[in-house]
């Protein structure tokens, strides 16, 4: 399991503890608000409406779009997997993380009716789906046969 990481606020330096089950949502400073950066590369991405279409359509490598919400037990025991993930498969898949509750539009685009709902993105076309959790093992088994890894 992974342990927490502290991530310090770009706009007002505190240092923010982020516990495994938050990774998936680490998003903002606990004191300012501002948006924290991603902790190391290949981390799940926060990423909206407004920065969907490039970071996930225009994407040069397959994405994994996680639809979770801040109230859903089975999406924080997601969300160490996601960063395992995300960390193994650097250049090769990347993870990005949608808050259904600040992006309806999103959330009905893809026609999400629970969460977590776990969306496999190549070339800009959603190629698999399944709503959720999951233990890692299966999670990389699916990933891997959605995009012919296996
Ligand atoms: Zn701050």
């Amino acid at each position: 399991m992974a342990d927490p990481v502290i991530l310090h606020c770009p706009a007002c330096g505190t240092s923010n503890r982020i516990p495994p089950e938050r990774f998936a949502d680490q998003g903002r400073c606990g004191r300012c608000h501002a948006p924290l950066p991603p902790p190391a590369p290949g981390w799940p991405l926060p990423v909206d409406a407004s920065g969907f279409a490039t970071a996930v359509l225009h994407a040069p490598v397959p994405v994994l779009v996680d639809f979770h919400a801040t109230w859903c037990g089975p999406c924080r025991d997601m969300a160490p997997h996601l960063v395992t993930i995300a960390q193994d498969l650097v250049g090769r898949l990347k993870v990005v993380t949608v808050d259904v509750d600040t992006n309806p539009t999103l959330a009905q685009q893809f026609r999400i009716q629970a969460v977590p709902t776990l969306i496999l993105v190549r070339d800009g076309q959603a190629i698999d789906r399944f709503s959720g959790a999951l233990p890692i093992q299966q999670l990389r088994n699916w990933i891997a046969r959605g995009l012919g890894w296996l």
